[in-house]
């Protein structure tokens, strides 16, 4: 009745260590610009008074396809999908 430990030969598969870096902008969805820690980048006024809808994809910086509806906006990146003005940026 002994279990055997150690490694398993069902799967050898490497430890994740994929940083989780969601909902964590990495680009100004503004200017399309790399966001640097501590360094303030230039906001349209607008888009302070959150009338600007975000042009660029936070995550991955493409060009996103952005919608104005008649409650706000919506903007759509092909590889994020969908964030729009009601969701805030959060999942
Ligand atoms: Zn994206």
């Amino acid at each position: 009745m002994t279990i055997p430990d150690g490694p398993s030969a069902l799967s050898t598969a490497p430890p994740s260590t994929t940083p989780n870096t969601a909902a964590v902008a990495l680009y100004n969805p503004f200017t399309g610009a790399v966001i640097t820690p501590g360094v303030d980048d230039a906001v349209p006024q607008a888009a302070l008074l959150g009338l600007e809808p975000p042009r660029y994809c936070t995550e991955c910086g493409r060009r996103m396809v952005v919608q104005i509806s008649p409650d706000g906006w919506w903007a759509k990146c092909s590889r994020h999908g969908v964030s729009d003005s009601r969701q805030g940026g959060h999942r």
